[in-house]
């Protein structure tokens, strides 16, 4: 018995000292401890519980993912989640404010001022202190039960000390910095990029594998209950200091103001912060503090009267669409628009995506519009609709391409299999500009470095290289005939592409460049596989339906890629070239490679102190040197600086051609 009561002691203080580090990781973004101390404690509850699965509690850290639902229930809200009237000047909120003090009877009201985060609003169940449901807004009255997600966001506490039962209310989201990962890897794998951190959220959300929710680094951040009257709370604000009590992540901008320059200074105030946060937030929300006060206002028929919301305007720009570009790419031929050169967000804009021919005719863009252009995930601008009215009569409708633009060859038309789309193709199996983005891709997966769409170019041209596997036996004789290749540089070259025989079996899979089968489908494969190339090769429908995230589509089109016989050549000489990781799975990152034995110089003010992002290149294997020089690996600039961004020492980057990151790709390539 004293044995099972000291385990049961053990495994709570390794609880307790666990959701102390989430959320100090999660609710105040500090790491306490490094990951390695972390995954230990971890690592030793689930091995204590797996011992004594009696003593698993439902709130148990290691309860957060579960397993994959069959459909959504839905669940009738307790108490209504209203929605907002919105405003989109100042004078509409002096407007709201006169309004309010007229039926106030002039006594004064503070108002609390917070941020408007644009995720998608959900509703939290709690009882004696246990997350009990969650559910998102619906239509108001009903929502989507998504407990199990919810469940895995790692910001929202499993327990609580409060024993009320209440509905706590709070926005769900997804941290720009995930969008930005998520869409540089849809990129290379030439998928259409999430538009925005809301849709990426709201797909998520809508998920029914847990485990996309927390692979995908969800958070929420509460701003109410809906009960919070009933519970004894005279004004809001008095919640939310109770809800930051409780462990929930309540977004800390918000302020009580006394009067209308307050909050147009806390609005003002926002505004020129608003790029630097990692969640997207769309507006600000002014609510009457006082209980009593907002039920004296009452509701009109669609919205509280005791709230309001200020929302930013949008970052778009309007522009001429001069041409259109059809670029070759490994899959498909696409529209890029090339515009007049127009500002937008920081930077110049002068190509934006097209998508493809259906959305060209479905908005009516012609050639000689007037467009609307956006950047979708603040990065990849595109192409929103066209304005018909400015139209002048010499505007162009476009049309499918005849011809590949690479090689000449008539192209070909399909619908895809994913959405029905038409898709251009060239379907010409030697066509250069086709090829060469194969091979660029196989590049960028297998993390090849020194290597280039010019020197592919080259290698196409002098034939050196015909076909992707042709890369694999490059040597420094064949190199030293290609033009501004000096020996040293070859010698890299060939010992880069060395190395990268080394590389995780997820990243040989991912390079293939089978259509809808990017990095984390290729990770959920190598790990069903044992790691084992033979294994995935020798792979059939059944096994791949049963990994995480496979369709029938996408087995198909494995199968079809596997069984092609221009391909089995390929995977033939990639099975000889591949060597996979030497030590034992796991211990080497991929992360530490980005670190190791590189030379980093930080520039600019950071959102993180100087310090912390030292410590994290240090504890990667990189050095942090304070000027730049032809030695120097990386410059990293702050990402609280602007686009326009300058200084000495990215003059002196640029001159020594040294690679510009920004501080976030810092915080990526070192997470897991
Ligand atoms: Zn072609």
């Amino acid at each position: 018995m004293n044995d099972l009561l000291s385990v049961e002691k053990r495994l709570e203080f390794l609880r307790t000292q666990i959701r102390h580090y989430e959320y100090a990781y999660y609710v105040e973004s500090n790491s306490e401890i490094s990951d390695k101390e972390f995954d230990l404690l971890l690592e030793e509850l689930i091995e204590l519980e797996r011992v004594h699965p009696k003593l698993v509690t439902e709130d148990s850290p290691t309860q957060r993912v579960g397993g994959i639902a069959a459909s959504f229930e839905t669940i009738t809200h307790r108490v209504p989640m209203m929605s907002i009237e919105n405003s989109y000047t100042f004078s509409e909120i002096s407007n709201w404010l006169t309004r309010c003090e007229k039926q106030l009877h002039k006594s004064p009201f503070p108002v609390v001022a917070e941020l408007k985060i644009d995720g998608v609003s959900g509703s939290f169940g709690y009882n004696n202190g246990k997350l009990i449901n969650a559910a998102t807004r619906g239509d108001g009255k009903t929502g989507d039960l998504i407990t199990a997600n919810a469940r895995a966001i790692k910001s929202l506490p499993l327990s609580i000390a409060s024993k009320h039962d209440m509905d706590i209310r709070g926005e769900i989201y997804t941290p720009r910095s995930v969008l930005i990962k998520l869409n540089s890897e849809r990129e290379k794998d030439e998928l259409e990029p999430f538009k925005n951190c809301r849709n990426l959220t709201s797909g998520t959300v809508k998920s029914l594998d847990p485990s996309v929710t927390a692979k995908r680094r969800l958070g929420v951040m509460v701003y109410g209950i809906a009960q919070g009257k009933d519970l004894g709370f005279d004004r809001h604000s008095e919640v939310m200091s109770f809800l930051s009590n409780q462990g929930f992540k309540v977004n800390h901008a918000w302020k009580i103001c006394q009067n209308e320059s307050e909050i147009k200074d806390f609005i003002d105030d926002i505004a020129a912060k608003i790029d630097s946060f990692d969640f997207d937030t769309d507006g600000v929300v002014i609510k009457i503090d006082d209980f009593s006060k907002q039920e004296e206002l009452g509701y009109t028929a669609k919205a509280p009267r005791w709230v309001i919301a200020y929302k930013y305007p949008q970052k778009r720009a309007i522009t001429k669409l001069k041409s259109v570009e059809w670029q070759v790419g490994r899959q498909q031929i696409t529209p890029v628009a090339i515009l007049d050169p127009v500002e937008l967000g920081g930077t110049t804009v002068s190509r934006a995506s097209l998508h493809n021919i259906d959305q060209i005719k479905e908005k009516d863009i012609r050639t000689g519009d007037f467009v609307v252009v956006e950047k979708a995930g603040y990065i990849i601008p595109y192409i929103v609709e066209s304005l018909p009215e400015k139209r002048i009569g010499r505007e162009s409708i476009i049309e499918i391409p005849q011809h590949c633009p690479s090689c000449q060859l008539p192209v070909s038309i399909k619908k895809s299999e994913d959405d029905g789309s038409t898709q251009i193709y060239c379907g010409n199996s030697s066509c250069k500009g086709v090829i060469s983005r194969k091979i660029l891709h196989f590049i960028n997966q297998m993390e090849i470095e020194n290597f280039g769409p010019q020197l592919i170019e080259k290698l196409l041209e002098r034939k050196c290289v015909q076909k992707t596997e042709d890369i694999l036996f490059l040597n420094e004789l064949i190199l030293s005939g290609v033009e501004r290749i000096g020996s040293k540089s070859a010698q890299k070259l060939v010992e880069n592409i060395k190395k990268a025989a080394y590389k995780p079996l997820f990243r040989v899979i991912s390079a293939l460049g089978i259509p809808n089968v990017g990095i984390v489908i290729s990770e959920s494969i190598a790990k069903a596989f044992n790691q084992s190339f033979d294994s995935f090769l020798n792979s059939d429908e059944e096994s791949l339906i049963k990994i995480e995230g496979i369709q029938k589509t996408v087995a198909g089109s494995i199968l079809s890629y596997l069984k092609d016989e221009e391909n089995i050549t390929f995977l033939n000489a990639l099975k000889d070239w591949w060597k996979g990781p030497s030590e034992t799975i796991g211990t080497i990152t991929v992360n530490n490679d980005f670190f190791k034995n590189k030379i980093f110089v930080i520039t600019g003010e950071a959102s993180l102190p100087r310090k912390e992002i030292e410590e994290i290149i240090k504890k990667n294997g990189g050095s942090v040197k304070s000027s730049v020089t032809a030695k120097t690996d990386y410059l990293v600039i702050g990402s609280n600086e602007p686009e326009t961004y300058n200084s000495s020492k990215k003059t002196k980057a640029l001159e020594h051609k040294v690679d510009i990151i920004d501080e976030h790709k810092i915080l990526l390539m070192s997470e897991q």
